[in-house]
């Protein structure tokens, strides 16, 4: 008698597409991004309803990732570079990722967003950021122009679509979504605007960079809490490529303003916000 249910379960179910990974995908369409904490919860929930024995969540994901590779999606795995969260995202794998967004957005919203994201990323001093008074005042100067309060509405669909986020001094920054989907378009367009995180060779918008003026070397927050020891004072850190000595405090993207460190005292930049 003793075993008797485990024979019930097909062993091999786990290794092929079925109701738990299709009730999962469903999850991740309308969410496209997730933490991973929570995914890994709805993973255990879709297990429960489908009575499909739960699997290493790594297998689970790779198992998706063959079926829907075919139709140019993929599950990723990232880390929000904002708050140094696991994440999970689900991506297109075609390169022309703004001419997608062309099935949910009319071509002005089009060329309204992509005006924002210029405008993001060629912010100065790396700031990758945009005030809300610009941004709206953007709208009226379109070829086509739409009015102030229309591009209003735009950015607020655009944050719900998670391509924008909205700081909370008032700034818009790239969603990861834009940072993980658009990339590609981002590097083309804006070549040597965009950084790449030494470390991990994402895209980077927010993190520590090097002092010398002329390297190019920068950092995720999460990458640069990783690489350099605690608790150094900032006294024998390196720059690993030119070996200029590195300062924790020389940060970019917002990083100074969005998040307060313990113990270090803050540099000058602070007056930016609010
Ligand atoms: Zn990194
Ligand atoms: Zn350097």
């Amino acid at each position: 008698m003793e075993g008797e249910n485990e024979q019930n379960r097909d062993p091999q179910e786990s290794s092929e597409y079925n109701s738990s990974h299709r009730l999962f995908m469903q999850a991740m369409l309308s969410h496209r991004i997730l933490e991973e904490s929570r995914a890994e919860e709805i993973y255990d929930n879709v297990c429960v309803k489908t009575n499909v024995d739960k699997n290493d969540f790594s297998d689970f994901i790779a198992v998706i990732n063959k079926e829907i590779n075919d139709v140019d999606l993929a599950l990723r795995r990232s880390v929000d570079q904002y708050n140094s969260v696991a994440i999970i995202a689900l991506v297109n794998t075609k390169s022309d990722e703004v001419a997608k967004l062309a099935t949910t957005y009319t071509p002005n919203e089009l060329a309204y967003f992509k005006r924002i994201l210029e405008l993001i990323i060629t912010a100065d001093n790396e700031a990758y950021s945009i005030s809300s008074i610009a941004a709206i005042r953007e709208g009226p100067k379109l070829k086509s122009p739409i009015s102030q309060r229309e591009s209003q509405e735009l950015l607020a669909k655009l944050v719900n679509d998670q391509w924008l986020k909205k700081r909370r001094d008032g700034y818009y920054v790239l969603h990861m979504r834009s940072i993980i989907e658009l990339q590609d378009y981002l590097k083309e367009t804006f070549e040597g605007d965009v950084h790449e995180c030494l470390m991990c060779m994402e895209m980077v918008t927010i993190g520590e960079r090097c002092s010398q003026e002329r390297c190019s070397v920068r950092l995720h927050l999460h990458c640069a809490a990783g690489y350099f020891p605690e608790d150094d004072n900032g006294a024998a850190i390196k720059c690993p490529t030119c070996s200029t000595s590195w300062k924790r405090s020389n940060k970019f993207g917002g990083a100074n303003t969005s998040r307060r460190s313990n113990g270090h005292s803050q540099t000058a930049n602070e007056s930016e916000d609010g």
